[in-house]
């Protein structure tokens, strides 16, 4: 099949090199030039395990291409995805913008019948909003062509995209129109021969579904935080406690891990958005609400710990940080909560030693230089010399640490674990003071 994407990020580029590998024909957009020069020299902008490797294979044997031409890339494909960003808007909703644009451009460019496929996060009703941008461009040209417009909203986490894309659970379709379910199954069989994947729904429930997802698995993370932040008044251990409800399978163990507060660039967004969109219908969100409250002060957390192991005299300190994007396995650090640390600890008064294993460009690209951030090559480099030491996230590298070592690195002993990573005993064995999530043991 003829494929065009709009949009080369996370879910765009992903989708692209995972469609072409399975034989489609591929042209991706962008209206951001020096991301297609990027593409184009074979040069990834963003880190996400295997994909490098995917682009270059299929961009090797001409099943994917890039362009910034927009009218080329209409005329290209009979579906058309967008797969453009859904930024907040001032307040919360989802700003349209971007997918309106892609709309407009495809109302001026089309000559013939068009599928277009909805894959950014997009408010229910998005769809028809879509439908009539394209119809109101195609009137003004006085062109009456047929095209539909589905929703297929992306489930893929970023540092396992691939992974997801290809073999993800579900693949959901909301359309209500016969030709389009046909294209959409003929652009997916190859990843429906296991088992039946493809979920075709009206419309507005296929956009629901994926802000249902995102606020389901916040709400989860927001309420193990919530009763973490309870057992550690109540002195008791949360890992304990995790352990206790995951092993029933009404629970389960997915997604229930206590931390500094969920980031990213979707969670936070898709949260606010739909609560946004319950107050456009007259409907008080109230437990979506909360979910957000929650984690906003979980991203505090990680900061007042701090503050309160160091007697709240942060000025001049330098502060080491293990960890800068908002999960393992990815380099992107939108609403990640070493943000919200480092911003406050420059408030403060305090330096900043950091380093990630894959984030240390986009943190550079975000902050610029500045005399209080300071970004080192390896866990070790941060360290050295540093105050005290805070873990951000989870990566692989410091899951294990040689404590008696990190406790000479440090001026004073204090080890703030966003990500209760290590055992408390083992930590404060080496003469460390170490802060946890939910740990009454380790305060
Ligand atoms: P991103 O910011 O990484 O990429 C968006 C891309 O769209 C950018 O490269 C931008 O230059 C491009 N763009 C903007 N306007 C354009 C236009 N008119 N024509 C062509 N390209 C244009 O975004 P992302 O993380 O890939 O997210 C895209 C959508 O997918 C969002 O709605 C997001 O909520 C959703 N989503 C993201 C993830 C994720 O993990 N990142 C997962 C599922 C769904």
């Amino acid at each position: 099949m003829r494929i065009t994407i709009f949009g080369t990020g996370y879910v765009g580029l992903v989708t692209g090199a995972c469609l072409s590998d399975v034989g489609h024909n591929v042209l991706c957009m962008d209206v951001d030039e020096a991301k297609v020069a990027r593409l184009l020299d074979g040069d990834m902008p963003i880190f996400e395990p295997g994909l490098e490797h995917l682009v270059k294979r299929n961009v090797a044997n001409g099943r994917l291409r890039f362009t910034t031409d927009t009218a080329s890339a209409v005329a290209f494909g009979t579906l058309q995805f967008i797969a453009v960003g859904t930024p907040p808007d001032e307040d919360g909703s989802a700003d349209l913008q971007y997918v309106l644009a892609v709309a407009r451009a495809i109302g001026e460019h089309m000559n013939d019948y068009k599928v277009i496929v909805d894959k950014s996060t997009v408010p229910v009703g998005t769809a028809n909003n879509v439908h009539e941008t394209i119809r109101q461009v195609l009137a003004k040209r006085g062109c009456d062509l047929d095209f539909n417009v589905c929703s297929n909203p992306e489930f893929l986490k970023e540092g396992a995209a691939i992974e997801d894309f290809t073999y993800g659970a579900r693949i959901i379709v909301g359309t209500e129109s016969e030709r389009a379910k046909e294209l959409m199954r003929e652009c997916y069989a190859p990843y429906n021969r296991h088992h039946e994947k493809l979920m075709f729904m009206d419309v507005r429930s296929a956009e629901l579904t994926k802000y249902a997802a995102n606020a389901m698995l916040a709400t989860k993370i927001s309420f193990m935080n919530e009763i973490a932040n309870l057992a550690e008044r109540l002195g008791a251990d949360i890992e304990a406690v995790r352990h206790g409800i995951g092993s029933d399978p009404r629970i389960g163990y997915h997604f229930i891990y206590p931390g500094c507060g969920y980031g990213g660039s979707c969670f936070p967004k898709d949260v606010q958005a739909l609560t946004r969109t319950a107050q456009q219908v007259g409907y008080e969100a109230e437990l979506l609400a909360s979910v957000e409250a929650v984690n906003q002060r979980q991203k505090g957390t990680l900061f007042n710990k701090l503050a309160q192991a160091l007697n709240r005299d942060l000025t001049g300190k330098t502060i080491a940080l293990w960890g800068l994007s908002f999960k393992p396995n990815t380099d992107d650090m939108r609403d990640a909560p070493s943000r919200d640390l480092m911003e406050s600890l420059w408030t403060a008064g305090a330096k900043v030693r950091a380093y990630d294993p894959e984030a240390m460009n986009e943190c550079r690209r975000i902050y610029g230089d500045r005399d209080d951030l300071i970004l080192v090559k390896s866990r070790e480099d941060a360290v050295r010399g540093a105050d005290a030491l805070v873990i951000c996230t989870e990566w692989k590298v410091f899951r294990s640490v040689d404590f008696y070592w990190l406790k000479q690195q440090l001026a004073i002993p204090v080890v703030v674990d966003g990500r209760n990573l290590y055992e408390p005993y083992d930590v404060k064995q080496a003469g460390l003071l170490y802060f946890a999530v939910g740990r009454a043991d380790s305060l």
